[in-house]
């Protein structure tokens, strides 16, 4: 059963960066804030990616699709741009992407190119700051900036690799945007969801024990789906949480604390 949406987000208007197809964690985030009323504008990585994102954002209504490959210079901040156009300002920002070269994630940690690193954390946590400073000026009013993340960050989880390290950057990229931008209204969290199986999470070497282990470990035995982050997603955004910033929020079953 889908949980029911019964935070407003009535007049409200946010940017959601990293659909890729309806399996997408911000596909089902966008659905969530759709339902809350807010209105949306979306990315999609390249014009290949564009028909899987369009089919998941013209039902939501979304008029404002821009292309956004955060390692072509200036495109984010054309797609900033066009929104600062169309609408003047922004109310929330959801960073839902990620990327690790294959051949570094696949083996240790320890023996990662410096090549690899870098893009990886340039498209997984760099891209957030600097989403969080185009997004500043049009957060006049305040605003709530999101990205997603996981508890491979702060325990060794088999397969994840590189990208705990480089979610440990991300999560500690919010904690200083939250106290940077706290003072203009402007919130931060990163949302920690346990295993879904999506594109990205195809680049994870065996993410089916992982998925497997969650459900036998996670107290409630039970594997989240985008639905429980989009609900989670549309809480955080809206006014009900307006004094809430800075934080990591599991939403996992439990699984936080048993891994
Ligand atoms: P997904 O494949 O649906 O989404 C990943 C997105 O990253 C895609 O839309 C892709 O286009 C985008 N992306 C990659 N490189 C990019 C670039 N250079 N510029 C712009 N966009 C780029 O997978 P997902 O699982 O929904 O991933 C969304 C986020 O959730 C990621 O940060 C991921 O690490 C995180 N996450 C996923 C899981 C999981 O189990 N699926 C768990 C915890 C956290």
């Amino acid at each position: 059963m889908k949980p029911s949406i019964t935070t407003s987000l009535q007049g409200k208007r946010g940017l959601i960066i990293g659909i890729a197809n309806d399996a997408s964690i911000a596909a089902g985030c966008a659905r969530a804030f759709v339902a809350a009323g807010a209105e949306l504008a979306a990315t999609y990585l390249n014009d290949k990616a564009r028909p899987y994102v369009s089919a998941v954002t013209e039902p939501l209504g979304c008029k404002l699709l821009l292309p956004c490959d955060v390692r072509i210079p200036g495109q984010l901040e054309a797609a900033f741009d066009r929104i600062r156009t169309e609408w003047g300002q922004l109310d929330f920002l959801l960073h839902a992407i990620a990327f690790a070269p294959a051949d570094d994630l696949h083996g240790r940690v320890v023996d990662c190119s410096a090549a690899g690193f870098a893009m990886a954390m340039d498209v997984s946590c760099h891209s957030f700051l600097s989403m969080a400073r185009l997004a500043e000026p049009l957060m006049k009013a305040g605003g709530c900036l999101l990205t997603v993340t996981f508890y491979g960050s702060e325990r060794v989880v088999a397969h994840y690799n590189l990208m705990g390290p480089v979610k440990a950057a991300l999560e500690s990229a919010v904690r200083y945007t939250a106290a940077e931008l706290g003072p203009k209204g402007i919130r931060a969290h990163a949302i920690s969801p346990g295993p879904i199986r999506t594109r990205a999470a195809s680049g994870i070497e065996r993410f089916d024990e992982l998925l497997d282990a969650t459900a036998a470990t996670a107290p409630e035995h039970h594997l989240v789906d985008i639905d429980d982050v989009g609900a989670l997603a549309a809480f955080l955004v809206s006014d009900g949480a307006r004094h809430i910033t800075g934080t990591i929020i599991p939403v996992d079953g439990g699984q936080h604390l048993v891994a």
